[in-house]
């Protein structure tokens, strides 16, 4: 059946202003690391994105190795693109990346120029665009000069196959070298994409928060859910079907009675503020603006729906979030 957009879309999200540039996010996004490749069947895939653009979701994350088999998530996007969302490219925000293994050899991982721009190009083929909105280095090459990285980025923009750069998981001080050496070429850096959640406070500890404030460079938190452990799922084991079942990046050691006592906790202080556990742990994530966009996964279009309506609750008193930080420190 052919799909159209709701019509409302545009009254059920915020969208934040990513750092000083002049793009705006959605203050919720929606990342296609899992779910996405051969493992999962296509309209379960065309579902999750309908109801993210239903729901006023408009930028969408991506990169070379997502699938399984890596690529295979750009590819059904691809066919996402041309089925539902023709005719809307200009309201969508598309990103890929490239660093992590893509291909056999020497040019298909970390950051040299000769991997980024093929891996780039490779990107724009599998879903069959002319460009994305942004590009990033998704990890730091400690062999590769940043300067050759960066100057690739800029080429990236510079021959139009790419509107915005971004990096992913770099460090506060690899960050501000990144962000002086791409002002000094004229392609401002607009965008980090860090881990970050309840359970995971690297970059307040690194001084990559005040880091990205300081420099007006906006941020997307990715895995804000913590992969799943900052919902209900757990809550009375593992349950068929989910991450940490089927063997992916999430592993069932980590969910331990101590972590799961935290989520109970978590989740009584979501009931008070009338929120569901994965509300709130996105809403945390997006507190006081720090963070302009959380970047979520999901399984099902339910999901999608509870962690949109995060939006309806930002706000945290002084005593929730001591109270926050004291059961993710237990
Ligand atoms: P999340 O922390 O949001 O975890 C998503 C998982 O949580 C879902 O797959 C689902 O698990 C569960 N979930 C989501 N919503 C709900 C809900 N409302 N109720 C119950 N369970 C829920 O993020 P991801 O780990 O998926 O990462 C998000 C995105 O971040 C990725 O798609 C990718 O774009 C990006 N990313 C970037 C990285 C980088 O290096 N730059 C690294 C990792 C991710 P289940 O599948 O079990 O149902």
């Amino acid at each position: 059946m052919t799909y159209t957009p709701a019509a409302d879309r545009y009254e059920k999200m915020v969208y934040r202003r990513c750092g000083k540039s002049g793009l705006q996010l959605p203050a919720i996004s929606l990342g296609l690391w899992h779910n996405f490749g051969h493992d999962t069947p296509h309209q379960v895939k065309r579902d999750i994105c309908r109801t993210a653009f239903d729901l006023g979701i408009t930028h969408f994350d991506l990169a070379n190795n997502y699938g399984p088999p890596p690529g295979s998530a750009e590819e059904a996007f691809g066919d996402i693109l041309k089925t539902d969302f023709a005719g809307y490219r200009d309201e969508l925000i598309i990103s890929s990346k490239a660093g992590y293994n893509m291909w056999d050899g020497p040019y298909g991982e970390w950051g040299s120029r000769k991997y980024l721009v093929a891996s780039c190009d490779q990107s724009l083929k599998r879903m069959g665009l002319d460009y994305v909105d942004i590009f990033y280095s998704h990890r730091f090459d400690p062999d590769t000069p940043l300067e050759e990285t960066m100057m690739a980025l800029d080429h990236i923009v510079r021959s139009g196959r790419a509107l915005y750069v971004g990096i992913s998981s770099y460090n506060s001080q690899r960050t501000r070298e990144a962000y002086a050496i791409l002002k000094e070429l004229g392609t401002p850096l607009v965008i980090h994409q860090p881990s970050y959640n309840i359970l995971n406070r690297w970059v307040e500890h690194d001084g990559l928060k005040d880091t990205l404030a300081d420099l007006g460079v906006g941020s997307i938190a990715f895995t804000p859910l913590a992969q799943g452990i900052l919902t209900k799922k757990y809550l009375g084991g593992i349950p068929q079907g989910s991450r940490a079942a089927q063997g992916k990046s999430l592993d069932p050691a980590t969910i331990t009675e101590s972590a799961i006592a935290s989520v109970k906790a978590l989740d009584a202080m979501a009931q008070q503020r009338g929120q569901t556990l994965a509300q709130m742990a996105i809403a945390w994530v997006l507190r006081n603006g720090g963070i302009t966009t959380a970047l979520i996964g999901a399984s099902k279009p339910e999901q999608v729906v509870d962690c949109a309506g995060a939006i309806g609750n930002l706000d945290f008193s002084a005593a929730e979030l001591d109270e926050i930080d004291r059961i993710a420190a237990e």
